[in-house]
C-alpha cells in the first residue's frame, strides 16, 4: 500500500460458531462470502467448506496460529479481502486476539493501514448450555485447562478461585491425548468446594457430526470420554437437574414464590391496556 491511501484490504477475523451453518450468523456467513481468501486451521476450513468453494485457502496446522495470523494479516495488506475463520467466536481463545497483538508488534494500525472487523460467533459454552438445558443461568467463568500458553499453576488457582466463589464452571480444552491429568486435578480442586452430587455436562462436538451429550455428576466426570472436542459445564451449589435438564436457578423462585403457583396466572393481566375513553 502506498502511504497516505486509505486501506484496501480488509482483514475480517470471524467466529462461525459450534460447526453447522444453521448456527452461522448471517454476519458472518456474509463476510466470509466476501473474502477472496479465506485462512483458517484445517479443521475449520473443512468445517465451512461448502462456502469457500472458488476462493484461496490458507490453512495450515493446529500449533500454526502464529504463522496463520501474520499471513493473514500480509494478505490484507496487499489489498485482498480476507476472512480469517475460528469456530466458536475469534475472541475466545482464538484469533483475534492473537492478530491485534501481531498487528501491535509490527505497528500495522486498524482502520489505517488496513480495514479490521471481528465478528461475533456462539462460543462452545453456549452452544453446550443450549443442548443441556439452561446450567449458566447465573454468574460464571470460562477456564481453559490448556498448559500450552499458560502456565498450569495460573489456571489451578483460577479453578480454585472459580470454584471457592461458586461460580458455574466452563471448561474449554479439557483434555487430549497428550494433557490427561488437568482435568483429574481441575475436578479434584472442584470437589473440595463443591459436592460430589453437583451436576456436570460433557458434551462433546456440540452441532457437529459425532454430537454427545452427557449428564453427570462432578465425582463422576472421569467416567466418561473427555478430549478436545468437548465442553465441559460445571453446576453450581444451587445447579439441579430436572427431567434431564440440567437448570441453574436464578433465584426466581426465592423471590416470587407466590407467582409459581399454577393458580397465580391471571390472563387479563396479559391484555394489553385500553387506551384513555
Ligand atoms: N473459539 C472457540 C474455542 C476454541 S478452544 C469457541 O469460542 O468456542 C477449543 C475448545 O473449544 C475445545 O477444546 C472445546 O473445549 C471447545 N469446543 C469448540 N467447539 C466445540 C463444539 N462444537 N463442541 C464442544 N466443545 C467445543
Amino acid at each position: 500500500m502506498v502511504k497516505g491511501e486509505s486501506p484496501k484490504g480488509k482483514l475480517s477475523i470471524v467466529g462461525f460458531g459450534p460447526g453447522n451453518q444453521e448456527h452461522i450468523t448471517p454476519k458472518a456467513f456474509k463476510a466470509i462470502q466476501e473474502a477472496s481468501v479465506v485462512v483458517g486451521y484445517k479443521t475449520y476450513i473443512r468445517l465451512v467448506k461448502g462456502l469457500v468453494e472458488g476462493k484461496r485457502i490458507v490453512q495450515t496446522g493446529m500449533t500454526e496460529e502464529v504463522k496463520r495470523a501474520g499471513l493473514a494479516l500480509d494478505e490484507a495488506l496487499k489489498g485482498e479481502r480476507v476472512a480469517v475463520v475460528s469456530s466458536g467466536d475469534a475472541g475466545i481463545y482464538g484469533m483475534a486476539g492473537l492478530i491485534l497483538e501481531i498487528c501491535k508488534t509490527r505497528g500495522i494500525v486498524p482502520g489505517k493501514d488496513v480495514i479490521l472487523e471481528t465478528i461475533p460467533g456462539i462460543t462452545a459454552l453456549l452452544a453446550a448450555a443450549s443442548l443441556l438445558g439452561a446450567p449458566i443461568m447465573h454468574d460464571f467463568a470460562a477456564i481453559s485447562l490448556s498448559d500450552h500458553l499458560t502456565p498450569w499453576e495460573i489456571i489451578r488457582s483460577r479453578i480454585e478461585a472459580a470454584a471457592r466463589a461458586d461460580f458455574v464452571v466452563a471448561l474449554y480444552n479439557p483434555a487430549s491425548g497428550k494433557r490427561p491429568w488437568q482435568v483429574v486435578e481441575a475436578r479434584d480442586i472442584l470437589l473440595e468446594h463443591r459436592d460430589g452430587k453437583t451436576p456436570v455436562g460433557i458434551v462433546k462436538c456440540a452441532y457437529r457430526e459425532g454430537q454427545d451429550v452427557v449428564l453427570t455428576d462432578l465425582a463422576r466426570i472421569l467416567d466418561h470420554p473427555i478430549g478436545m472436542l468437548t465442553t465441559i459445564l460445571v453446576g453450581n451449589s444451587q445447579t439441579l437437574v430436572f427431567e434431564g435438564w440440567m437448570v441453574t436457578p436464578r433465584g426466581y423462585s426465592r423471590k416470587y414464590a407466590e407467582a409459581f403457583r399454577p393458580d397465580a396466572l391471571d390472563a387479563s393481566e396479559c391484555q394489553p391496556k385500553k387506551g384513555p375513553a
